[in-house]
């Protein structure tokens, strides 16, 4: 049989330049041990000493990989395409014959990593090549973006589109007081290159899309997802699945954390663990249920590490187990995941074969609808201190939980946390005018709602919580 294989820029230095080459061969494995001996320096990039194929190097037979067909013993036909794709090493390779090699600079740098027999120059060139797209550049992208740029890692890429704000400082090390007011992404670039002037970062200033995901994980090796929301999970999950990408995955909340590697062949992905997101308000954000500074940091660099072994093809991945951790407790679990073969997107008859809406998937609305929240009425804080001075009855209702009304509290306000609600709604009279507040006015709203259900109706949601108040009434009130 004489197939053609085509040969990706990274390898093509040592076939003379050519793109693709004709080469005879009954099945695969014939076909790479002609193209082995042809090219003999070719060969130890392709096999190991034993000769086995390297497992970051992927074989595709047209548009199969051929670990899902009969991996090298797989027989060929005439006029067949074989592709080599080197799944870690790569990213953009210019006309150096080897841009991996390191300078004298970059040898002192690395020389912790150049005498590890686990890492050495190979693996340090293999770093240098490597490209890794962050998501987020918040509590669990800092260590992330920090550990990859000091580890050497060649193309880092950030995506963000926030501002520095005082609250991220107290776990979101990339950020630092002076840079509070300026974009994340400046902020994380003049780290990086602080720490590390090699790594070419590559900002994305974008909120990550079904319209955009798709061609910006296509120059990235490997995704590590940072993301704070579901629909952004799902998202980064369903992206990595459909490009092949791995999905290198951790989640903060309170004092606990999880982490994993999705989307590798044959492993699990996110929608594996959890096919379907939990209904929007049950599990409570950071930004209201608070987050321990430096859970993102152990989860942000137990990241890191995986990026790292998967990059060296060294060690054994999260592939297949989700590592559970109280920080509390100070107790790590661990949980064995399978891939689900009816996972809607991973699964061996998928449904999902393109990008959805991921905000109305997890039932979500999009950030620009979610102030005016069908059927609450809403008033400003200024309207409110007008009531309020003109001495009309207004019944005050903080909703949010104890430790944030000890920060701070409107004067004549009565505190009862969200949870608590519906257990003591005998102490509201529906007959008075009830005005709740939360910080911001998301759980408010949540709070109006219930109450709406439970027969009240002279209810009014503060617009922008407590926030709004301090910056528009009492500046006296500190924001957090
Ligand atoms: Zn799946």
């Amino acid at each position: 049989m004489s197939v053609k294989v085509l040969i990706p820029t990274p390898l093509r230095p040592h076939v003379g330049d050519q793109e693709s080459l004709e080469l005879e061969g009954s099945n695969v494995k014939e076909v790479l041990q002609n193209l082995a001996q042809q090219y003999e320096t070719l060969k130890k990039h392709l096999f190991t000493d034993e000769g086995k194929l390297r497992n970051f190097v992927n074989i595709y037979l047209n548009d199969e990989d051929i670990r899902y067909l009969k991996r090298e013993d797989t027989p060929l036909q005439d006029g067949d395409t074989i592709s080599v794709v080197p799944s870690i090493a790569g990213g953009a390779v210019g006309t150096e014959p080897d841009l991996g090699a390191l300078n004298h600079e970059e040898i002192r740098r690395y020389s912790r990593h150049l005498i590890m027999p686990e890492v050495g120059m190979e693996g340090q060139k293999k770093l240098k090549q490597a490209s890794v797209l962050c998501i987020g550049a918040g509590g669990l992208g800092s260590p992330l973006a920090i550990y990859l740029a000091a580890a050497g890692v060649g193309r880092l890429g950030i995506v963000d589109f926030d501002i520095v704000d005082e609250s991220n400082l107290q776990r979101q090390i990339l950020h630092s007081t002076q840079d509070v007011g300026r974009s994340k992404l400046e902020s994380a670039r003049d780290k990086i290159e602080q720490i590390n002037p090699n790594v070419k970062v590559e900002t994305h200033e974008l909120r990550l899309s079904s319209e955009n995901a798709l061609a910006l994980f296509q120059d990235y090796d490997i995704i590590a997802d940072g993301t704070d929301n579901f629909p952004t999970r799902y998202l980064v999950n369903d992206a990595c699945v459909l490009s092949g990408k791995p999905n290198v995955y951790a989640s903060i909340f309170r004092f606990e954390g999880q982490a994993s590697v999705f989307a590798m062949p044959g492993g699990p992905c996110y929608r594996c663990l959890y096919p379907e997101p939990p209904p929007p308000g049950l599990v409570p954000s950071c930004a209201e249920g608070g987050v321990l500074g430096i859970l993102p940091g152990l989860l942000g660099v137990l990241q890191a590490t995986e990026v790292v072994k998967l990059i060296l093809g060294q060690g054994q991945s999260l592939v297949g187990r989700l590592l559970l951790l109280d920080a509390l407790a100070m107790k790590f679990r661990e949980l064995k995941l399978r891939r689900n073969i009816e996972c809607p997107i991973c699964g061996d008859n998928p449904e999902i074969r393109q990008l959805i809406d991921y905000e109305e998937f997890c039932g979500v609305l999009p950030e620009t609808q979610q102030e005016q929240v069908d059927g609450v009425e809403e008033i400003t804080a200024l309207a409110l201190q007008e009531e309020m001075k003109q001495g009309k009855d207004i019944f005050l209702l903080d909703v949010r939980n104890p430790q944030e009304y000890e920060i701070c509290q409107i004067e004549g306000s009565h505190l009862i946390p969200l949870g608590d609600l519906m257990a003591r709604v005998h102490e509201l009279d529906s007959a008075r005018d009830i005005v709740a507040h939360c910080r911001s006015g998301a759980r408010s709203a949540k709070a109006i709602e219930m109450l709406q259900q439970a027969g009240f109706r002279k209810l009014r949601n503060l617009q922008g919580g407590i926030l709004a108040w301090s910056k528009d009434v009492d500046p006296s009130i500190p924001a957090y």
